[in-house]
Parts: C-alpha cells; sequence; structure tokens
C-alpha cells in the first residue's frame, strides 16, 4: 500500500514532526507492506506534489489554521486528478476547524486530534465514519521515533545551514501543554483528546490529561542518533515548553551530560519556571538559547491571558539566564483586548530592561482554540493571516491600523534585535502562507 503525505504550503523550515510521528507509528503497526513518503508544500509547487503522490492509496493533508485553505486546495486537485484515491486530513488546522472539513465531498477522513492510531485505523479499514478520533496514546515512550527515512531532511537542514551556519534540527521532548493562555491554540490541541464528538454542530471532547513527557534516556538516544547520522550541530526543542516540570527538565540535562551529546541547542521556556540550578545544568548540557514569551509588560495585560507569568518573573528569568551566558530570544504580542498605546509603552520599557538578543513582535491571531475565536472567522481567508501580520484583529482601544503601525514602529526600533522571520517578513512587506515562493526567494 502505497501513502503520502504532505504538508501545507507554509514559510516554515520547522520539518513536520507530526507526521514523521503518524508515519513512523503506521510503519511500526501495520501488517501489510507500507510505501510512505512525506511531502511539504513549502518545497514542492501543486503540480509537484501531484505527480509524486501518483499511484497513492491514501494521501494525507495536514496543516495549522493559516494552511487549511492550501489543504483545501489540495484536496480538490488530487479528486480531480485521481478520483479513487482517498484523501485525508488532520493537525490543528482541521481538528480545530472540523466543519469546515466535514462537509467537503473531496476529503474522506478527517482525523481530530493526534494522528497515529486514527491513520492506523484508516488504513486497517477500521474507521467506519468519516471523522476519525481517537484517545492518544498515553505511553508516549511506545510511539517510535519520527520516521526520518520517508522524508528529505536534508532540505530543512540546509535552509539553516545557509541562513544560520549550523545544521538544526528538532527533538520533540513532550506533547501537550499544561497551560490555557487565551491568545495560544496549544493549550487546547496540544492537550489529550480523549474522544471527539460533533453533535450539535459545537465540537466536544473530553481532556483529562494535558501533558505526557517521554523518559530523559530516549530523548537522548533519538539525539545521539540524528546527531551522527545528519551531522547535526543544532538541536531545537520543538515542545511547547520544555520546562513546565522542573523535574523533567533536569533529568533531559543530566542525561545528555552523561550521555555526552555535546550539540548545542535551544528550547521554549516558560519565564516562571527559570532558576539557578536549571540554567546551570543546561548549560553545562550544552543549551545555549532559551525563547522566552515576554508577551506584554503590563501587570493588567498578564492577568487577563492567563499564562500565570508576571512582569516580576519575567525579568528574573532573563536576568538570571543572562548570568549563565545564554542567548535569550524573545516574543512581544500585540493586541490583547486591553491593548492601549500605555501598555504599549510599558511592553518597550520591559523590553528595555530584559535586553534580549533577540526579538520578535506578533499582532493577536485569533486562531481557533484560542479565547478569541469567533465561528464566523471560518469565513475569513486564513491563507493571509498569521501572528505576524493580519489586517483583522484590534483590541479595545486600538485600532488594527493603529495596532499595525505599533508593530512596524516597533521592529523599526529594535531592528538590530529582530527575529529572522520578522527580518524576512519586513523586508517582504507582506504576509500570511501566501508568501511562500517570495519568502523562499529571501532565503
Ligand atoms: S503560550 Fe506556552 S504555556 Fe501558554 S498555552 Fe501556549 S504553549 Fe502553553
Amino acid at each position: 500500500m502505497k501513502v503520502s503525505f504532505v504538508r501545507a504550503r507554509y514559510p516554515s523550515v520547522w520539518e513536520p514532526t507530526n507526521l514523521m510521528y503518524v508515519s513512523a507509528f503506521v510503519k511500526d503497526r501495520y501488517k501489510g507492506n507500507l510505501d510512505v513518503q512525506i511531502l511539504d508544500g513549502f518545497f514542492d509547487s501543486d503540480e509537484q506534489i501531484l505527480n509524486k503522490i501518483s499511484g497513492s492509496d491514501y494521501v494525507g493533508f495536514s496543516g495549522t489554521t493559516p494552511q487549511v485553505p492550501h489543504i483545501k486546495q489540495l484536496s480538490k486537485l488530487v479528486k480531480k486528478e485521481y478520483p479513487s484515491m482517498k484523501t485525508i486530513v488532520g493537525g490543528y488546522g482541521p481538528s480545530l476547524q472540523p466543519f469546515t472539513f466535514l462537509n467537503d465531498p473531496t476529503i474522506d477522513y478527517l482525523v481530530v486530534g493526534e494522528g497515529e492510531q486514527s491513520m492506523l485505523d484508516i488504513l486497517n479499514g477500521t474507521a467506519t465514519q468519516k471523522l476519525v478520533s481517537n484517545q492518544p496514546i498515553m505511553d508516549v515512550d511506545s510511539i517510535p521515533n519520527p520516521d526520518r527515512d520517508s522524508i528529505d531532511l536534508n532540505r530543512y537542514i540546509s535552509i539553516a545551514e545557509k541562513d544560520e551556519g549550523r545544521r538544526v534540527t528538532s527533538i520533540m521532548t513532550e506533547r501537550g501543554c499544561a497551560f490555557g493562555c487565551t491568545f495560544c491554540a496549544e493549550g487546547e490541541f496540544g492537550t489529550i483528546w480523549r474522544k471527539a464528538d460533533l453533535s450539535n454542530k459545537k465540537l466536544e471532547y473530553e481532556r483529562a490529561v494535558r501533558l505526557r513527557q517521554r523518559s530523559a534516556k530516549l530523548v537522548v538516544e533519538e539525539m545521539l542518533e540524528v546527531r551522527d547520522r545528519f551531522n547535526i550541530t543544532f538541536f531545537k526543542m520543538n515542545d511547547a515548553e520544555t520546562n513546565p516540570s522542573k523535574p523533567h527538565f533536569i533529568r533531559l540535562c543530566k542525561e545528555m551530560i552523561e550521555q555526552e551529546v555535546n550539540v548545542p541547542w535551544g528550547c521554549n521556556m516558560r519565564c516562571d519556571k527559570v532558576d539557578d540550578e536549571m540554567c546551570a545544568l543546561a548549560v553545562k548540557a550544552h543549551c545555549e538559547e532559551f525563547w522566552m514569551g515576554l508577551e506584554s509588560g503590563s501587570p493588567e495585560i498578564h492577568r487577563d491571558i492567563n499564562k500565570g507569568t508576571t512582569v516580576e518573573m519575567i525579568k528574573k528569568a532573563f536576568d538570571v539566564s543572562k548570568k549563565y551566558g545564554i542567548k535569550r530570544r524573545t516574543y512581544a504580542l500585540l493586541g490583547t483586548p486591553l491593548e492601549s498605546y500605555e501598555t504599549i509603552k510599558q511592553t518597550e520599557e520591559l523590553i528595555d530592561y530584559v535586553d534580549p538578543e533577540i526579538i520578535g513582535f506578533s499582532i493577536l491571531a485569533p486562531y481557533p482554540g484560542t479565547a478569541y475565536w469567533k465561528p464566523e472567522y471560518d469565513e475569513l481567508d486564513w491563507s493571509q493571516i498569521d501572528e505576524f501580520s493580519n489586517t483583522t484583529w484590534s483590541s479595545n482601544n486600538l485600532t488594527n491600523q493603529e495596532l499595525r503601525r505599533e508593530q512596524s514602529r516597533l521592529i523599526e526600533k529594535y531592528s538590530d534585535k529582530l527575529a529572522p522571520i520578522i527580518r524576512k517578513k519586513q523586508k517582504l512587506g507582506i504576509g500570511g502562507s501566501q508568501t511562500l515562493d517570495s519568502m523562499m526567494g529571501a532565503m
């Protein structure tokens, strides 16, 4: 049986780990012969995708909300070209906007939530309806490592090598997020979807356990294997946050030290859980970068966004990591409901205090799964909206135009610290996933 997975177009140089996990799982559990390939709309044009999937029994599309329009476009093209090929959609976008897919005749299966078991059910012919949803696998150590044989990983690594002068790939140490920040969909999708139910035109699901961690030993074994196979010189941890549990973070660092991984790495960190002990061990384990969202300098906004962090915690996290020589990358989020010129001024004061090495400025995107989503947003052209650029959102006090003007001003003011993606978007002056061709040209 031939199966093709396709990540829809989006200017991201992170490899599609979710599809690589699903691929590894079905290759491990499916009883017959399975020929799997993983393609990416970032590299492959629609025409190339159509050519490469020729002969597939199943094609599975995945993406986040800004990729939903491209997923729909691809499924139409596939059904026109290969009417008997079964189409499957999954990932954050389709899971959080299920009704835009359920009535789409070009889609055969809609996978809601984590996809390993659901994909296996589809291949085994035991999925009996269009919506396929399973309780995610609790023991994440039982899931094989991401399938790095069915994807051309060097395409991703060489972009990083060209851009940053280092061979980068990603490793996941846990799944989910225990928090529920109002602006982030991770706390929604990334948690446990036991069983999805779409009755009453409303997506309902049970959510029992919010975070599952891998054993440090298995994570480090994977790092060693990938390091040697691909000559990796930097690891990105692609966890929502790597430090929600201090013991997990400490175990990882200790194992890396003991197994002598000796490769620099960086990870997302919550500012409320950064201390001397963690920084000291992280540096010993060759951690070089912490990516910490400061979001805003306004105490009121921090209370409003429910992140559980305060301005004081942020200052402390940046101070302590600086003391250990860890490079601090941060993100400021403009446009939560209480945003005003005054709160933006407070954010600037906080940025000046913490003095990050790299910063990015985004405007709130009301993705499904965030507290700001409304059903009518299904109608928006999500290919033109992401956290870096949108022309729709405004706060209680500032219009969208005013927010965008402030974003541009801050990008200009902190231009010497800009995150690479902001620099590229700024250079092009455009946003959304439609920028792919231009982004590729700018790389
Ligand atoms: S911002 Fe971080 S802590 Fe908050 S929900 Fe998203 S991933 Fe979790």
